[in-house]
């Protein structure tokens, strides 16, 4: 029995329903609606801005809604304090910081304190676990700065685990890093230590997401998919989200990869 079949489906962890966000006159999300179960592993994808990060900021309650309503755990999204990680684009992040792996996986915990040295011993014990989970505890004393795109993704993942919260958002984790890099980050998402986690990653790449991911959201605006992938991740669908350029995506076709021959 897999991973995913041992879950055990509960609650519904994020609700959103008819929900909107307008940046001036534009409407960057329109008229969204899905529902996600605790501990489900989602893909978000869709092209450029179609609103993956929109989403994510909605959800961390980041920006307000224009319209509709999102519940995260049966709450507003500005009353989630604790309950969501949010894993940044890699490039948006300031990397000239001396700090060690360990103090930026320790900002998750103690972001209100002093960066200097550890608050307490518990602490230290989250840290290495968190390390540990993502197979970097040999890098701890290490300068950030020494990592690899990868590594550092997975330093990020690390602060998220130590935090401890129910919900991951990665935004574009997969993005300048390399296919191994990729793998890493899946067999962790995938892996028992956060079996219990919600986690959304957005993502372009649509290719084999049946076998990395429990549901798919397609987003160009608006949902144009949510669900197995296998089921939802249609051609139609794939020409709605990405229009003309949608060839470049055309080798994924729910149990046939790779061939485009007939397409
Ligand atoms: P994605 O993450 O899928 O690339 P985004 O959520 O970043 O998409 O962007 C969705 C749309 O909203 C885009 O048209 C983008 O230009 C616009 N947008 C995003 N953030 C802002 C902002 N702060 N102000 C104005 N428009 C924005």
């Amino acid at each position: 029995m897999t991973i995913k079949d041992e879950k055990i489906e509960s609650k519904q962890i994020i609700v959103s329903d008819g929900c909107c966000v307008q940046y001036g006159n534009s409407l960057a999300l329109d008229d969204v609606t899905f529902s996600i179960t605790e501990g489900k592993k989602i893909a978000v994808v869709g092209p450029n801005g179609g609103g993956k990060s929109t989403l994510f900021n909605a959800i961390t309650g980041l920006i307000p809604l224009s319209n509709g309503s999102l519940k995260i755990n049966g709450v507003n999204p500005s009353m989630t304090k604790g309950m969501i990680s949010y894993i940044p684009q890699k490039d948006s992040l300031n990397w000239s910081f001396q700090l060690s792996v360990k103090q930026v996986v320790d900002m998750g915990i103690t972001s209100q304190k002093t960066l200097i040295g550890f608050s307490n011993k518990k602490n230290i014990n989250k840290i290495k676990e968190a390390l540990e989970k993502v197979g970097l505890a040999d890098k701890s004393e290490d300068n950030i700065n020494s990592l690899s795109g990868g590594q550092k993704q997975r330093v990020l993942l690390a602060r998220a685990i130590a935090q401890d919260s129910k919900i991951l958002l990665l935004d574009e984790a997969f993005s300048a890093v390399d296919v191994g890099a990729q793998e890493d980050i899946m067999k962790i998402i995938n892996g028992g230590d956060l079996k219990d986690k919600t986690i959304l990653i957005a993502t372009h790449d649509v290719n084999n997401i049946e076998e990395k991911f429990d549901e798919v959201l397609c987003l160009n605006r608006h949902c144009c998919a949510f669900g197995d992938p296998i089921e939802v991740l249609t051609e139609d669908v794939i020409e709605e989200m990405y229009g003309s350029h949608k060839d470049a995506f055309l080798n994924h076709r729910p149990g046939d990869h790779g061939n485009t021959n007939d397409i």
